[in-house]
């Protein structure tokens, strides 16, 4: 398998899963399972020899919405788990459930599980599957249970059904059906599934105990009369199975081993065990069955992770598409320019627990800005530009010198080539490196002034990264007092990197891009979609924490080395933080970019 390589250095954090796993292959316990080289029952797996697999795990997202980092955290989980002992991950839609599915979100659910560097491929086969294929094995179940006694078809009201299950405190009754022999269930079901009956009027039911503590054991549904078009099996069938049915039944047909799922479903486990232990016992499914382990959910700061709200989010525009560089879609994070390595570290970072956690969104963007620090290429930009005019350039050098000027693509990486740009007699610099009337503290550019008691401050010296060391003389301003340029004069001999530059010592340097190379480049700068860390805190609707300035949408200008750029790059623009060109609107000649963080720590309280 050529999945990402366990993270490089670093040991990887225990937890409760690896720690048992390791132990159960120890002991043999998942020894004896054979397999088929496919899904399949007892007889299916009794073909083939012993599972090359040594653990099977899978990630079985329902295919109707796009995936986020909850679901990364699970992929990475599940995917890393099989890689690390020796076993394989499927890449399961569970697709059971009609109407709500859609290719659309097939496509760009593997999309999303290559991007993170994960593939579903072993011993020479691609385990991908889908679980509508298993729609006959799962109806063979469901007539096995009826026949052992063990289901029945209950023709009660959905009302008198929920009336009857009773509470946490007060048992359940008995549906006037329950008593039904198999040969009346066997027909009942028969018809329901050839048509017979009306959507809703009836449904099979499991026959376990009306008063058991779990209410899941009260007499689960196992499949319903429901006439809708399966985007795999058309109208084939107008019966459909549970959820609490269906996965079970998949899980044990993929042989998998550890069927790894979020806290909510520790209530299913009684039910998922007492099926699988029915259809092995019934001789439909091989032995060990796979066993469900609950891990907590992840939450994130400033995060939303429900399919249906980021749904919300988009279809009343709050953001632009599903991936939207702000959202927490893969998608969106994968726009926004997340390097799956940071996604992969991130999610093995927070590791797997028995609670929920709420995880600061730092830990995520702390992943993301060591991913990029060695990596991404320095550039400068300048993104809220104002022209600063060297007044002695034309007496120094002549009015059309261009002085060539060279800087490291990279502070720590010499091997690779210096990025070459020119000083000229006009640069664009950030209109706050300038101030008119310097607070205390400020060292960047400043005129020179005379203040009441008759004191005068020279203009404020910088330097001019990688150039040379200027000293500020002035500004010109519009009708409105609006600052249109501010003036300098250059300093002889301070060129960075040549003998005596740095006899004239300066406080501040700033970053700048030529006039007459500079790139024009539109510049998305993204900030937190809510302005709460918990948006839904106290239970408030999210729409009411929506940061009004989450984008900002700026014409900068950027180094003539990225004049051409292709897309699918990151940068470091100094001083600024890293931006990647952005998938969709990038042009080479036109370059867009995204911000994808600052340099530092923005989201710590
Ligand atoms: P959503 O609530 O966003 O609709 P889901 O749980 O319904 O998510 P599925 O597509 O049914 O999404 O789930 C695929 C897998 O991803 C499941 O195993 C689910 O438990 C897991 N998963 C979803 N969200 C998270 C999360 N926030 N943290 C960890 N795992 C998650
Ligand atoms: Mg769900």
């Amino acid at each position: 398998m050529s999945h990402p390589e366990p993270h490089d250095a670093h040991p990887k954090p225990a937890n409760f899963l690896r720690t048992l796993i390791e132990r159960e292959l120890q002991d043999g316990v998942f020894a004896q399972r054979r397999w088929g080289g496919s899904p399949g029952d007892a007889a299916h797996h009794a073909t083939g020899g012993a599972d090359p697999a040594r653990v099977r795990l899978r990630f079985p997202p329902e295919p109707n919405g796009y995936l986020h980092i909850g679901h990364a955290k699970s992929i990475c989980l599940n995917f890393g788990l099989a890689r690390d002992f020796g076993g394989v991950c499927h890449l399961r839609f569970d697709d059971t459930n009609p109407e709500k599915e859609e290719q659309e979100y097939v496509d760009a659910i593997i999309e999303m599980v290559q991007w993170l560097g994960w593939q579903w491929d072993f011993n020479g086969s691609a385990h991908l599957f889908y679980a509508s294929n298993y729609f006959d094995q799962m109806y063979h179940a469901a007539e096995l249970l009826i026949e052992r006694g063990q289901a029945y078809v209950d023709e009660q009201t959905a009302e008198a059904m929920r009336a009857s299950r009773g509470d946490f405190t007060t048992p359940g009754t008995d549906s006037p059906w329950r008593g039904r022999s198999p040969a009346e269930n066997l027909a009942r079901f028969r018809e329901m599934r050839d048509g017979l009956h009306a959507d809703g009027s009836m449904v099979l039911r499991a026959k376990i105990d009306m008063a058991a503590n779990n209410i899941n054991l009260r007499d689960p549904a196992l499949y319903r009369i429901k006439r809708a078009h399966h985007h795999n099996t058309g109208d084939r069938w107008c019966i459909y199975p549970m959820y609490t049915f269906a996965h079970p039944i998949e899980d044990a047909l993929e042989n998998i081993t550890h069927s790894l799922c979020t806290l909510e479903f520790e209530d299913q486990r009684p039910f998922y065990d007492w099926l699988l232990e029915q259809l092995a016992a019934a001789g439909m499914l091989q032995r060990p069955c796979p066993k469900q382990h609950e891990f907590g959910r992840l939450n994130l700061s400033y995060v939303i992770t429900s399919k249906r709200k980021l749904r919300a989010l988009v279809d009343e525009q709050h953001v632009n598409g599903w991936d939207d560089p702000r959202l927490p879609t893969l998608a969106g994070m994968r726009r926004r320019g997340y390097t799956a390595a940071a996604v992969r570290k991130f999610a093995e970072d927070t590791g797997a627990s028995k609670t929920n956690i709420w995880v600061d969104y730092s830990v995520l963007d702390g992943a993301l800005r060591a991913d990029l620090e060695g990596q991404a290429p320095r550039l400068m930009a300048v993104i809220d530009p104002v022209p600063l005019k060297l007044v002695n350039w034309a007496e120094l050098f002549g009015a059309g010198h261009i002085e060539p000027c060279s800087a490291p693509a990279h502070p720590q990486r010499p091997e690779l080539s210096q990025r070459q740009f020119g000083l000229g007699p006009t640069v664009w610099i950030e209109r706050d490196d300038f101030a008119e009337l310097p607070a205390k503290g400020f060292f960047r550019l400043f005129p020179p002034r005379n203040d009441a008691a008759g004191v005068s401050t020279p203009g404020n010296k910088v330097r001019l990264k990688y150039g040379m060391v200027v000293e500020c003389t002035g500004c010109e301003k519009d009708a409105d007092g609006r600052i249109t340029a501010v003036l300098a004069s250059v300093l002889p001999d301070t060129k960075s990197g040549t003998p005596g530059s740095d006899a004239v010592k300066v406080k501040g340097t700033i970053t700048w891009v030529g006039v007459h190379d500079g790139v024009a480049a539109t510049l998305n700068l993204y900030d937190r979609l809510f302005t709460e860390p918990q948006p839904e805190a106290g239970g408030r609707d999210f729409r009411e924490v929506i940061n009004p300035t989450s984008k900002t949408v700026v014409s900068g200008f950027v180094e003539p080395a990225l004049a051409t750029v292709a897309g699918d790059q990151r940068f470091q623009f100094e001083r600024h933080g890293y931006f990647v060109t952005d998938r969709i609107d990038h042009r080479p000649g036109a370059p867009v970019f995204n911000r994808i963080t600052a340099l530092r720590d923005g989201w710590v309280k």
